[in-house]
This record gives structure tokens, C-alpha cells and sequence, in this order.
């Protein structure tokens, strides 16, 4: 039972509206909101409504219908916050962190979208 669910999860909860939430952009699969703690001017989390623990599960079990709809709604993200560098905008970083060494702390899959100042480099210490 490689990808156990628990339901417990606070995205879930958000999903399920026990907890509210700075609300982005919804779609038929996803939400998108603000993150708690805000590591920059811009910090958004995108998730699938269906109960996948990270983005492995995600593309092993979610159907063609949610996986494009997750995708067009992290694009969606970017382009509605004005984050696109093809359109004018200044980038923005996505980050989907998954088990132990990725150091994830909610076990529902979320990308950060990271954007609004200079991130720096990608990782800091060394390999
Ligand atoms: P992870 O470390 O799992 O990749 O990221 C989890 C993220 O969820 C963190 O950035 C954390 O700030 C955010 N987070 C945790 N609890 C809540 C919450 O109740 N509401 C919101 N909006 N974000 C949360």
C-alpha cells in the first residue's frame, strides 16, 4: 500500500471546508491558495481535489482529466497573478516537494508557485 491517503491532512480539510482559505482560482479538479506562511511577495498553492498524497501518486492514479486540469491551473496561477515572463512578467518558481528528503510537510499534493522578489539560487549547502 505504497500511497496510504490520510484524510486528516489539512489540505484536506481545506478541501473540505473545515478550514478557510485564500482562494485563488478553483477549477473542476483543483484549488489554488495563498500559502499560510508566505516565503514571498507571491506564495501560492496549487492542489488537485483527489486524495493524492504527492505528485507520484498523482501521475500514477489520477485520471488524464485531472492531471491536465491540475497543469492548466498552475498555469492559470501564473498568468492571473501576472507572474508570466513571456507576457511581461518577472518568472516565478514552482516547487513540489515529495516524502522525507523533500522535507514535505502536508501529504496532499501541492505545487508552490514562489514569485514577487529574486529567489536566489535553487538550493543553499552543498550537494
Ligand atoms: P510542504 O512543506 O509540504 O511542501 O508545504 C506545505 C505548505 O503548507 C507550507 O508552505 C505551509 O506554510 C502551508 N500550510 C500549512 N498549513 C496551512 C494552512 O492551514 N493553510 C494554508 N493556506 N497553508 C498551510
Amino acid at each position: 500500500m505504497p500511497y496510504a491517503y490520510d484524510d486528516q491532512n489539512i489540505f484536506a480539510r481545506i478541501l473540505r471546508g473545515e478550514i478557510p482559505n485564500k482562494t485563488v482560482l478553483e477549477t473542476e479538479h483543483c484549488l489554488a491558495f495563498h500559502d499560510i506562511r508566505a516565503q514571498a511577495p507571491t506564495h501560492v498553492l496549487v492542489i488537485p481535489r483527489g486524495a493524492y498524497v504527492n505528485f507520484d501518486h498523482f501521475i500514477a492514479e489520477a485520471s488524464d482529466a485531472e492531471i491536465l486540469d491540475f497543469n492548466r491551473a498552475v498555469a492559470k496561477v501564473g498568468e492571473m497573478l501576472d507572474l508570466l515572463p513571456g507576457t511581461g512578467g518577472e518568472g516565478y518558481r514552482l516547487i513540489a516537494n515529495s516524502g522525507p528528503h523533500s522535507h514535505q510537510e502536508v501529504p496532499h499534493l501541492h505545487f508552490h508557485v514562489l514569485a514577487g522578489r529574486p529567489l536566489g539560487a535553487m538550493l543553499v549547502g552543498p550537494a
